[in-house]
């Protein structure tokens, strides 16, 4: 696809997991190969935290408690940010919709927009999930993403790029980690039946490949059902 867009082809895809499986590392891959702009409503709301301003304020001990911000809130930002020009062609969603009640939100955006719906849900196994978020380290300055066991830095606690020192997420810390899984069985799990009953939907198992080979079986399968809904 690289890029290349027909009006037929226009789409929201929707990355979809648990917090850790991989769902930021797929979306830097997805987002070179397909060309759609990233939108991480996780990114969004911690640029605003950032920030420092009334947004950031008001949901920055929600997240670092480990539960889901209120529905009108990321609505409202996925919305202004789906109208945008950049997102015409299509979109890339990694961390929305959570719950029911988003989804039938994004279900009407895309509608309204000709976009087709098209959701990945990447199954990992809850110990591999831990594993992975316990481990996890981010560049404050570039974002890069390591694990201090499975993907150490060059030089220990210092990003590759930058140099900066790395710091832990602030809900990346297990008893919050643990209510991030919980949050996700309770509110978000719910998602992927409404989902599979209305939307095209593939379920890949990342527990323990490599990004760029489930990147491509992701691709493979993106192109393929848009080929078959156009002949159709
Ligand atoms: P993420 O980076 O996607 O793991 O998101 C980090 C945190 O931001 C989550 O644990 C939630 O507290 C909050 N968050 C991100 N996206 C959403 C969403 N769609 N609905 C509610 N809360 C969200």
């Amino acid at each position: 696809m690289n890029g290349e867009h027909s009006p037929q082809a226009f789409q929201a895809v929707v990355l979809f997991g648990p917090p850790g499986s991989g769902k930021g590392t797929q979306a830097k891959l997805l987002v070179e190969r397909l060309g759609l702009p990233h939108v991480s409503t996780g990114d969004m709301l911690r640029e605003h935290i950032q920030l420092g301003d009334a947004l950031g304020l008001q949901v920055r001990e929600v997240i670092k408690a480990g539960n889901l911000v209120p529905d009108e809130l990321v609505i409202r930002l996925v919305e202004e940010r789906l109208n945008r020009p950049d997102c015409r062609p299509g979109v890339l969603l990694d961390g929305f919709p959570r719950t029911i009640d988003q989804a039938r939100i994004l279900l009407g955006m895309a509608e309204g927009r000709g976009l087709r719906l098209l959701v990945i849900h990447l199954k990992v196994d809850y110990d591999v999930i831990t594993a992975r978020l316990t481990g996890r380290r981010i560049c404050p300055q570039c974002g890069t993403l390591y694990n201090i066991r499975l993907k150490p830095p060059i030089v220990p606690g210092r990003c590759n790029i930058e140099g900066a020192r790395l710091i832990v997420r602030e809900d990346d810390k297990e008893s919050v980690i643990r209510q991030r899984l919980v949050a996700y069985d309770a509110q978000t799990m719910p998602v992927l039946q409404f989902f599979a009953e209305r939307v095209d939907f593939f379920e890949v198992d990342g527990s323990n490949r490599k990004p760029e080979d489930l990147s491509d079986e992701i691709v493979n399968w993106i192109q393929t059902t848009v080929q078959e809904g156009k002949a159709s």
